[in-house]
């Protein structure tokens, strides 16, 4: 009896890390063994159980959080003197925390992916009729798109399929505004030119 519930055990562990982009079959198996004999994958057990229990998104810029509305967007501060009219959206939520470290200070929006029709992955998933919401509620004139889905090219890189498709897009469904598909280098300067002109750094 023993036997195949480890087997059985093991297998769902190793298909579960399996189906984390980037990690091939032999590091989930490594995973895997991680996981059965050290006693540390017990807290990371719990932190995952909790993030998933505790965080969803924020209504309104679909950032993760433990309310209804993260902290941002309940202070209501909606216009930003360094990025006047400028929304930046994210693929991913932890890198709204890296550009808020860079100095970015302008709303934020996260679409949690990019559009990939083979992934199941459509406008719905990623909140666009919520995007356009938020650009109206925010006045938003300018879009700077932080997506590249291929993190491991490095800040340099070109952007993926799937973004281009997600950039084309965005910018069908707002015709009216200045949509930018940014690589980190260039948002990088786009902060820092922000930053620069006001002198404020
Ligand atoms: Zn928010």
């Amino acid at each position: 009896m023993s036997a195949p519930d480890f087997a059985e055990q093991f297998r769902q562990l190793v298909d579960a890390f399996d189906a984390i982009p980037g990690v091939g079959p032999q590091a989930a198996r490594r995973m895997g063994r991680y996981v059965l004999s050290h006693s540390g994958s017990r807290a990371l057990g719990e932190s995952i159980v909790q993030a998933r229990s505790s965080l969803n998104h924020c209504a309104q810029c679909r950032m993760f959080t433990t309310e209804t509305l993260c902290a941002d967007c309940s202070a209501a501060e909606t216009s930003d003197a360094l990025f006047p009219g400028v929304l930046l959206v994210v693929e991913q939520a932890d890198e709204a925390l890296h550009w808020r470290e860079q100095g970015y200070t302008g709303p934020v929006f996260v679409l949690h992916g990019v559009l990939s029709p083979v992934a199941g992955v459509g406008p719905t998933q990623l909140g666009l009729a919520q995007l356009k919401q938020r650009i109206a509620a925010l006045q938003s004139q300018t879009l700077w798109l932080a997506l590249q889905s291929d993190t491991a090219k490095g800040a340099g890189a070109e952007p993926s399929v799937e973004a281009r498709a997600t950039e084309l897009f965005i910018r069908q469904m707002l015709p009216d505004k200045d949509v930018s598909l940014m690589n980190d280098n260039a948002i990088t300067q786009a902060i820092n030119d922000a930053i620069g002109e006001t002198g404020c750094r």
